[in-house]
């Protein structure tokens, strides 16, 4: 007997119907003798429904509150799911975070898990055939209930495959697995059969949501086999997995956008030591995530300070540049929120020289300004005007001939 681990995301399990497609893949591993740990988010929509209902009866919510109230979506699911299991005469239960428990930090709304206890997970098996865990959710040391960001039941599931050694962890979702861009805004985006975990860190933390950066990083340290497939289909999806020669092979593996971004500059600063670890270093321990920066060169003594935070940070960061205003002695602080981020990605770009030229030039046939450049080994992005997201991703697709497989070429 083996432990599979399979999750659903909201589209899956937005409905009878949907649910029944489920139950139809949940069955398959109990038929070859295996056990089925089943992670579901809420179904689609509810998420937003609940934050959105938050943010009504409170313009500045309390985050605890509001991760008692957004973890509530997958209580549903997991109940209506066990329910249908037994209906068909399977041995199911439903469990919550804390009921197993999956332990996290207290960063409410973006929490961490710091360990997930198998034992009880385990003993239950020889009593049930599938258990239905909530994704999503934790408990952190107060005994209160956190929630792990957005699409953070990926990372339930593939922390889950990894603390009970599952061979793999099966994502199941509304496409049929990860594509060279998101084909939802490209129709030439071609499915990838394989990606390795550094590339798909990088289209995560870029921004295609597929599947949620902590699951990836999870997936990468634990060494677990992730394979993202459809729950409408049968046909096979994607392994991230890591590293082989022949991915190395590859120059661009794909494109990623992130609308969810917003420009911050802070104009005429002081130009000495210590002015960057002043402004950085408390955005930081607001657990704000700070992306591209650039810094202008310096006149008389004075230089600008540009940035990049996600979009639901923005209020947060301005209110603590605005308490430091007169120790930077910085002239004014603005903020663009109509920007978006655009990235080029591929293990390959390390034994490769020119990618960023072809990117450059690219946008600009299409008359597309760039606001802002960065890069890393493996990875060029840049920071563009916002309505230009879907031209911008169509137009590098093709300018790197993305829905051409080169390896099969
Ligand atoms: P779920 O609710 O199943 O977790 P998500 O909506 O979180 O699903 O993630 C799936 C979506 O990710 C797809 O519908 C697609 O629009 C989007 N996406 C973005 N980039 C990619 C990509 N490179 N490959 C596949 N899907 C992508
Ligand atoms: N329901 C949560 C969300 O919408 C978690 C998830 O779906 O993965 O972000
Ligand atoms: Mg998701």
């Amino acid at each position: 007997m083996s432990i599979v681990v399979q999750k659903y995301g909201g589209t899956s399990v937005r409905n009878l119907e949907c649910q029944k497609q489920v139950l139809a893949k949940v069955k398959r591993p109990l038929q070859d003798g295996d056990k089925v740990v089943v992670v579901l988010s809420a179904m689609s929509g509810e998420t937003n429904r609940l934050i959105a209902l938050g943010k009504e009866w409170s313009a500045n919510p309390d985050l605890a509150e509001m991760d008692s109230l957004v973890s509530t979506g997958e209580q549903v699911s997991v109940a209506l799911f066990a329910m249908l299991l037994l209906s068909h005469g399977i041995r199911a239960r439903s469990l919550l975070a804390h009921q197993i428990p999956i332990h996290t930090s207290s960063a409410y709304g973006k929490a961490r898990i710091t360990q997930i206890d198998s034992t009880k997970l385990k003993a239950l098996l020889e009593d049930y055939d599938v258990l239905v865990v909530a994704g999503f959710q934790g408990i952190d040391a107060d005994g209160r209930v956190t929630t792990l960001g957005r699409g953070g039941s990926d990372t339930s599931g593939v922390a889950l495959a990894a603390a009970l050694q599952a061979a793999v962890c099966e994502i199941y979702t509304d496409v049929p697995g990860v594509f060279t861009t998101d084909p939802n805004i490209c129709s030439k985006a071609r499915k990838m059969d394989r990606i390795a975990y550094d590339e798909m860190l990088e289209m995560a933390s870029m921004g295609a949501k597929v599947l949620q950066i902590r699951s990836v990083e999870f997936a990468k340290k634990y060494n677990v086999a992730v394979h993202v497939r459809s729950t409408f289909s049968d046909e096979p999806g994607t392994i991230v997995t890591k590293e082989d020669k022949r991915m190395e092979a590859v120059l661009v593996s794909g494109i990623a956008y992130d609308k969810d971004q917003a420009r911050i500059t802070l104009t005429r600063v002081h130009d000495r030591p210590g002015v960057s670890a002043a402004i950085f270093g408390p955005i930081a321990a607001k657990k704000i995530l700070v992306d591209m920066i650039v810094q202008n060169p310096s006149k008389d003594g004075h230089t600008d300070i540009t940035f990049t935070v996600p979009r639901i940070d923005v209020e947060p960061t301005l209110k603590i540049l605005e308490g430091l205003k007169l120790e930077l002695g910085c002239e004014d602080i603005l903020h663009d929120a109509a920007v978006a981020k655009i990235s080029v990605i591929g293990v390959g770009m390390r034994n490769h020289s020119g990618v960023a030229s072809i990117a450059f030039q690219a946008l600009s046939k299409e008359n597309i300004n760039i606001k802002m450049i960065s890069t890393s080994e493996i990875k060029i992005t840049c920071l563009i005007e916002e309505k230009y997201t879907e031209l911008a991703v169509r137009t590098l697709h093709d300018a790197f001939g993305l829905e051409k497989d080169s390896l099969k070429a």
